[in-house]
């Protein structure tokens, strides 16, 4: 193995060193020890809500920061009547459901967020996974069998691909967002039955999925298209629809909406539905709130994100800084190297500015970044402020000295 710890990443790892898969492997507890401080930057103590300012545990203190973290894309995660109402049904409903909804967790509460996401969505049924991960490997899982192939974007989230490893179901990769690779892995695996999957937003890159053109592609090849909207809600033509709660909706747990047929069957044959504990009422109770509220105020709400998004990246862009091909809320801000980019992490964290480490292999190991998040609740004075701290930190100037 290459010895020097700055080369290393989290795919050197994966060999068992030892007689115990139950001991981590001595190496890789080495190099962790080597690079605490950058490590350090991962699992940040939230001491409040996920708010567009919050407060962290930075250097054994509480820190302030501006909060280009979290995906409470629609401020929905802190709104009061989300609280209130999760108050009320910790009340009536107590903590836990206690119970696989198959079995006992199914609760009134779980029943009517089905039929709202439903009827919202457009489709027959909806039902609810216990987290957005699980509810996207389970319904891969679910319905995909040995002999199928499931055809996957390069920059899959790893739900995903996960799902599919799962189904046993041979995988196949297409280069991101490529109708041309995307045709030509269909034709090397004609003559089995194919699944698209691709995702509405790409949630390290931020580009949305060029949705029509694929699933052209895919219809000229007679396969179906599975889109992964956790960071969108964007409608799609397909039959079956996947989300998650925890970005736009400010919580927790997945939903796939569809037919009536195909969520019989997939409440009988996706493992993380059947064989886990249902959401807690007090959580379904926020989403019907924030659900309710995001129906209501959603047009202006997803106004002002777009127009922060779209204000974050213009000056991201006057300051030089490269975010990749995103065009949304999400985005990398690209350092390249990931010395530096730790180095810098501390940096902006000390002053005041919380961004996601994302290191290879989440991204390859030329486009190491940040990751910002902008949100609706964020204020132009907390934009601005982000951006004078960028400046000061990251520019090109500045980063020869740092
Ligand atoms: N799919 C995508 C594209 C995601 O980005 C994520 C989470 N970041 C998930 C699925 C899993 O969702 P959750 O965090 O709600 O489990």
């Amino acid at each position: 193995m290459n010895k020097d710890p700055a080369k290393l990443s989290l795919s050197n790892f994966l060999a068992g060193e030892s007689r115990d898969p139950l001991q981590a492997p001595p190496s890789f507890t080495a190099w962790m020890q080597v690079g605490a401080w950058a490590v350090e930057l991962y699992e940040p103590e939230m001491l409040a809500s996920a708010d567009a300012r919050t407060s962290i545990r930075y250097d054994g203190k509480s820190q302030n920061v501006i909060n280009l973290c979290s995906y409470n894309y629609l401020g929905l995660a802190n709104h009061p009547d989300v609280v209130a109402a999760a108050h009320e049904a910790l009340n009536t409903h107590g903590l836990g459901a206690c119970g696989s909804p198959m079995l006992s967790g199914m609760t009134d509460l779980h029943r009517e967020l089905e039929s709202r996401i439903a009827k919202f969505l457009g489709r027959e049924d909806a039902m609810l996974f216990n987290s957005g991960f699980g509810g996207a490997l389970g319904t891969i899982s679910g319905l995909l069998r040995k002999s199928d192939v499931a055809i996957l974007d390069n920059r899959s989230h790893l739900s995903l691909r996960d799902g599919a490893v799962l189904s046993r179901c041979r995988t196949e990769k297409f280069e991101h967002n490529d109708p041309m690779s995307l045709d030509a892995a269909l034709t090397r695996q004609g003559g089995r039955r194919q699944l698209v999957i691709i995702e509405g937003i790409y949630s390290m890159d931020g580009d949305f999925g060029k949705l029509t053109e694929l699933t052209d592609v895919a219809e000229s090849h007679g396969a179906s298209v599975f889109i992964d909207e956790a960071h969108s809600v964007l409608g799609c033509r397909v039959p079956l629809i996947y989300g998650t709660f925890s970005k736009g909706f400010g919580a927790l747990g997945g939903f796939v909406a569809g037919s009536k047929e195909t969520l019989q069957y997939l409440r009988f044959y996706a493992h993380p539905y059947v064989y886990s504990c249902a959401l807690p009422p007090v959580v379904i109770a926020g989403l019907l709130k924030a659900s309710e509220i995001a129906i209501r105020e959603g047009a202006g709400l997803r106004k002002i994100l777009w127009e922060n998004a779209d204000y974050f990246h213009e000056k991201l862009r006057e300051l030089g800084l490269d975010t990749g091909a995103s065009t949304t809320y999400v985005m990398p801000i690209v350092i390249g190297d990931r010395e530096r980019m730790y180095r810098l992490g501390h940096e902006l964290r000390r002053r005041g500015l919380w961004v996601a480490p994302v290191d290879y292999p989440a991204v390859p190991q030329n486009r190491i970044c940040f990751r910002a998040c902008v949100t609706a609740k964020h204020t132009r004075a907390d934009l601005d402020e982000a951006l004078n701290i960028l400046q000061d930190t990251l520019v090109p100037a500045a980063l020869q000295n740092a």
